[in-house]
């Protein structure tokens, strides 16, 4: 099962990623995440992805598309996997088709977990992130057991850079100027389900289970 999660950034992509990884036994897959385990490690790669970021601006797609492919390339993808926060731009969702034709294979889902910019600047002012083990939580909708602190591996929780209000606005603009466009392209491909993003986590996971169990 290929998948790919579109949505506004704080829409709800990774929270039923996660799920998905853990019910089906594929790997998650998160670009942003991918990111963020190269600037705590000061890699190059990182340096490079950090002066976008911070500014709520898209890395390069020249920098996103080898890493990805090369990623899904690995034996643990063989039987499938979720893809989130990738592809961004057509020409990455270009590239990506264009590298699984190659070796035979092809995109299953795209699924767009829609939610409302007017919902989205409070989920992420509340969003808490574990930059250790990439867990997310939320300050009322999804509380770590001890405050401030990651329920899986210990470590501090951040709010992000770029999760702080001025920054949020930036990257729906970058969003419905850059990203929005891939509903038309996976329309068009046949591939596109919409689930109902504002509803309860648990709700929206149903929602898409129901799909995928087809
Ligand atoms: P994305 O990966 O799309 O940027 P996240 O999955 O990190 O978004 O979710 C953004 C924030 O909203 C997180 O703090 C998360 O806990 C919370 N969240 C996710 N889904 C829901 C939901 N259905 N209802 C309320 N809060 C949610
Ligand atoms: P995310 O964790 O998915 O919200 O991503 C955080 C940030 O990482 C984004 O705002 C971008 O700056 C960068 N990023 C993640 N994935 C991509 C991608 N596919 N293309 C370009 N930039 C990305």
């Amino acid at each position: 099962m290929r998948l790919i999660m579109l949505g506004a950034p704080g829409a709800g992509k990774g929270t039923q990623a996660k799920k998905i990884a853990e019910k089906y036994s594929i790997p998650h897959i998160s670009t942003g995440d991918i990111f963020r385990a190269n600037i705590k490690n000061g890699t190059e790669l990182g340096k490079k992805a950090k002066t976008y970021m911070d500014q709520g601006l898209l890395v390069p797609d020249e920098l996103v598309c080898d890493l990805v492919v090369d990623r899904v390339g690995q034996p643990d993808c063989e039987k499938g996997y979720v893809l989130d926060g990738f592809p961004r731009t057509i020409p990455q969702a270009e590239s990506l088709d264009a590298a699984l034709k190659a070796v035979g294979s092809k995109i299953d889902y795209a699924i767009d977990v829609d939610v409302p910019d007017e919902n989205i600047i409070s989920r992420m002012s509340g969003r808490r992130a574990c930059l250790k083990c990439g867990a997310t939580y939320h300050l009322k909708y999804a509380a770590p057991k001890k405050e401030g602190v990651c329920d899986t591996c210990g470590e501090a929780l951040v709010l992000r850079e770029d999760d702080k209000p001025e920054t949020v606005q930036k990257r729906l603009n970058v969003y419905h100027e850059q990203t929005q466009p891939l509903i038309d392209y996976y329309t068009k491909a046949e591939i596109l389900v919409t689930v109902d993003g504002t509803k309860d986590m648990e709700e929206v996971f149903q929602a898409i289970t129901e799909i995928l169990d087809k």
